[in-house]
């Protein structure tokens, strides 16, 4: 591989540079991956780094032995790889203008083509990537948190259900115009629900760190970290204490398989059947010609991401709807991300058509991606809040016939994004995203001593006291705002949140 195959003989340096090409290339969608927005780098993202780089660079060995000889293979590989990898129509187009303009214009120095290439994918992954592995390597300096201690424990089966950006009732009738029936449904169930439920933070990410450790991100992380990644909260969860704590205690774990990577929790068990597909795999997607292909043959934007994230909403709440009695104590954990966007559902079940490609955000970047589409937020929110709504009674239906003496914990991380400004540190109506559903089933403990202004990290603590006796304290929680850029600088909004007594004057307009 020293020399190309009909061109002159390379220096050391080019040599080396050719050699290393096709890797760099092959890692090159990973690489363009470590742009997405909240993501953090997570051991799944360089193995899928390392099995890319590995198939190029053995695409390139084959063909050099079997075909037109080494350059040309590797010149030719390189396009078609970064097209397949470029599926934006002007990425397409600079890749085929470059790469057609060195075919024609230096036929004896093809091997720059893949160098080139390489180059601008390690010029445009190799920072954030970079960023997030230092972030990483800080991160270790932070000492974990300790298990907590248990008293005697009583362990009963715990069902913990969170659903992403499911907001407070009176907020839902005030901001959404959406019956809160979930809240209603709850309270004829046997629940305690929260009227003033808070959320601890407004990010999931903030609000899952916290509520695994029972603890305050603050107090976890000291000092906070000065810049905006994740990373920390990552291995908080990772890491977290109540999971081991209960594990000490005899309980086994169990997951749905959550969208959002960041919550892996490693469990003893996931039921699923369908394979892992986190806002990792739904970027990766987007970048092949694999979505435009499907939405060729389908009435909306985005059809295969959008279809996929119908089947997982779907196959959790079938699957709650049906589980069997576990026969050990087990924690089941579930996030749901619904009613948070994309809106894929209408509230009787029929799907709900995209009207842009895939897109998780939520507020100020869901706005922003559906600007001149005519679409509502209010009114996605509203569908897909009643469908969730619906479909969690029907869980907690069955989960009450078939373990009445279980625990159950239904609550949000956050609320709804209609008013979310993800830029400004000053909300114009912060009750929204921070108001949420906070709601627990205790059978046969008294609920007078329960807060109304519960928060998810309050609720971790009533459930541990309660099953392991533990003594984490009652007492009110703060609720704090942060900005999509800081995450960590956290605003104290608490006093904004009280229930709205009337929702004259705050009815939204819907279309
Ligand atoms: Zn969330």
């Amino acid at each position: 591989m020293s020399e190309g195959s009909g061109g002159r003989p390379l220096g050391p340096w080019l040599t080396a540079a050719t050699n290393l090409a096709p890797a760099v290339i092959g890692s090159a969608p990973i690489l363009w991956l470590s742009t997405v927005p909240d993501a953090t780098l997570a051991p799944q993202h360089v193995l899928g780094l390392a099995a890319s780089a590995a198939l190029l660079t053995i695409a390139v060995q084959l063909l050099g032995v079997v075909c037109v000889g080494w350059r040309w293979t590797c010149f030719l590989l390189a396009v078609a790889w970064l097209t397949f990898w470029s599926f934006h129509p002007l990425v397409l187009v600079v890749v085929l203008a470059l790469s057609g303009w060195f075919a024609l214009r230096a036929r004896e120095n093809l091997e720059l083509i893949p160098v080139f290439a390489g180059a601008v994918a390690l010029w445009i992954g190799v920072p954030p990537l970079a960023h997030e592995l230092w972030a990483a390597l800080e991160e270790v300096k932070h000492p974990l948190p300790s298990i907590l201690e248990v008293g005697e424990a009583e362990p009963r089966n715990i069902y913990w259900i969170v659903l992403d950006g499911y907001g407070r009732e009176d907020v839902l009738l005030s901001r959404y115009k959406a019956e809160p029936v979930l809240a209603a449904g709850l309270r004829e169930r046997g629940f305690f629900v929260a009227a003033g439920g808070r959320a601890d933070y407004a990010q999931t990410a903030l609000a899952m760190a916290s509520m695994l450790n029972v603890a305050r991100v603050e107090e976890l992380l000291d000092p906070l970290p000065a810049t905006a990644s994740r990373q920390p909260l990552r291995r908080l969860v990772r890491n977290n204490r109540v999971i081991p704590t209960l594990r000490s205690a005899g309980y086994r774990v169990e997951t749905n398989r959550v969208e959002y990577s960041m919550l892996n929790l490693l469990p003893d068990s996931t039921h699923s059947a369908l394979p892992r597909f986190t806002e990792f795999e739904h970027a990766m997607i987007r970048l092949t010609p694999l979505e435009w292909l499907g939405d060729l043959f389908a009435s909306e934007s985005g059809a295969l991401s959008h279809s996929l994230r119908r089947a997982y909403l779907k196959q959790t709440f079938d699957y709650l709807a049906a589980a069997p009695k576990p026969t050990q104590p087990t924690f089941t954990f579930v996030h749901i991300i619904s009613p948070h966007p994309p809106f894929v559902f209408n509230r009787d079940g029929t799907p709900r058509p995209a009207v842009i490609p895939y897109m998780k955000g939520d507020g100020s970047h869901w706005h922003a991606h559906h600007e001149h589409t005519g679409a509502s937020y209010i009114e996605g929110y509203r569908e897909m809040a009643l469908w969730t709504g619906y479909r969690t009674l029907e869980v907690v239906d069955h989960l009450q016939n078939t373990d009445p003496e279980g625990i159950i914990v239904i609550h949000s991380d956050h609320g709804g994004g209609h008013s979310l400004d993800w830029d400004s540190r000053h909300q114009p109506d912060v009750i929204d995203r921070m108001a949420i559903l906070n709601a627990l089933f205790l059978p046969g403990q008294d609920e007078s001593a329960l807060r109304d202004d519960l928060t998810p990290i309050g609720s971790m603590r009533v459930v541990l006291n309660h099953v392991l006796s533990s003594n984490l304290g009652s007492g009110p929680l703060p609720s704090t705002f942060s900005t999509w850029f800081e995450p960590y600088h956290f605003i104290d909004v608490t006093s904004q949140l009280q229930p709205i007594e009337s929702t004259e004057g705050h009815v939204p307009t819907v279309p």
